[in-house]
């Protein structure tokens, strides 16, 4: 269905999937005056605790999608939900984004495809979808990394190899599903834009954030991105192009590279809802990413993206949990004055396991990403 007029509270959101992005939404649906309904499998969904109903059943589950078929509008917090489902919903309902791009981000081959129709440039990449596909040819992307076509988060469903022989046995590893070989680039800095998108006039974007990863997940984000102005303006409108070329309604949030000594910048994926890089809004912008994806998905225009203060976002995995389970040392980042600790409300600590984020602003961004790492290392038990 499409959006005549507005939706307005009290009006009843749905969302498909109630993790630590579905509870920050129902959050900021919650505090709008909306009523939220979550479709989640797990008994303990994060988002379940704010919501107004949680829908505890599969997410093809034809109950629990006509129940939330009923609700004014619905949207997704993750990009592996089935998009036929979504496509389904969008006959009784307002959807977005819509499932034909959830399809897209998806799947890597579909997913570049788009990147370069939107004449945006990608690693040089093969589409892998049998053995045979492998050849000498290949050599032209090695070294480079073999990723599975769907699936993929954190760095998992990925194998790096140098030699034809090691991307045919990382293929096999695999178990001979599609894969895309990537080629290693000269990567200088990760930035991703977050694209807030009702249509085509009314398109915002956050400033890029600068993100560094450790063993493949998500560490910190750095903003504003210790990069060049022109750089960062040029990356917002790749990200901007690129949610036009979709005719993307929502928040699209979209990596890149910044790769070679001239600073190319290089899309790497896209994720078709908020994303771990844009949790620093919640403190340090004027309208944060989960209330711009209840502004879009109700039709009204996108909250100003302004950055209120230079800031770092920095994540909390179970690893700083006791190995008996007991709490982080929580005190001393608890009495920042201008740190901001979010937990997720997930009961079990694993290893790698996102559980909570915490944002501290400062005057500058090496200021905030120094306090961010010595409060981290704080944290520890
Ligand atoms: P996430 O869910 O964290 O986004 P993912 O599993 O979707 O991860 P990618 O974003 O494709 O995986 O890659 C994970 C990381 O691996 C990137 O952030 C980057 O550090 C590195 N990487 C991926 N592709 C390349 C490449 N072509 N050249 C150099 N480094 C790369
Ligand atoms: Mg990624």
């Amino acid at each position: 269905m499409t959006l005549t007029t507005p939706i307005l509270p009290p009006a009843r959101l749905g969302i498909l999937g109630g993790g630590q992005l579905g509870r920050m939404f129902t959050v900021a649906a919650k505090t709008m005056g909306y009523q939220v309904v979550v479709l989640d499998p797990d008994p303990l969904a994060p988002a379940a605790e704010f919501a107004d109903e949680h829908l505890c059943a599969a997410f093809t589950d034809a109950e629990a999608l006509a129940k939330l078929a009923q609700c004014a509008a619905v949207t997704t917090e993750f990009e592996n939900v089935n998009a036929d489902a979504m496509r389904q919903l969008a006959q009784h309902t307002v959807v977005s984004p819509s499932g034909d791009c959830v399809a897209i981000a998806q799947n890597r081959i579909h997913e570049k495809a788009w990147i370069r129709k939107a004449g945006l440039q990608t690693a040089p990449y093969q589409v892998i979808e049998s053995a045979a596909d492998i050849s000498e040819a290949s050599a032209e992307f090695l070294p480079g990394i073999l990723k599975t076509a769907t699936m993929g988060y954190d760095g998992k469903g990925q194998i790096r190899v140098k030699t034809v022989a090691e991307l045919q046995a990382a293929f096999a590893e695999h178990n001979g599903v599609a894969c895309v070989l990537e080629k290693m680039v000269d990567l200088r800095a990760e930035i991703s834009v977050i694209v807030c998108r009702l249509n085509n006039e009314q398109a915002l974007c956050f400033d890029p954030a600068e993100n560094q990863h450790i063993d493949g997940i998500l560490a910190y984000s750095i903003v504003p991105a210790r990069l060049p102005q022109a750089l960062q303006q040029q990356a917002q409108t790749m990200a901007k192009r690129l949610a036009d070329e979709l005719d993307y309604v929502g928040v699209l949030a979209v990596e890149m590279f910044v790769t070679g000594d001239d600073s190319v910048l290089v899309v790497n994926e896209m994720a078709p809802r908020p994303h771990n890089s844009g949790h620093h809004t919640l403190n340090a912008c004027v309208t944060d990413q989960f209330q711009q994806q209840v502004r879009l998905m109700c039709g009204l225009t996108p909250g100003n993206t302004a950055l209120l203060s230079p800031c770092t976002m920095a994540n909390i995995l179970g690893d700083v949990w006791g190995d008996d389970g007991s709490e982080p040392n929580w005190l001393n980042l608890q009495q920042q004055a201008s740190s901001h600790l979010h937990l997720y409300g997930k009961k079990s600590a694993r290893k790698g396991r996102k559980m909570g984020h915490f944002t501290t602003l400062a005057d500058n961004a090496d200021a905030a990403l120094q306090a961010a790492q010595a409060l981290h290392g704080s944290l520890k038990k």
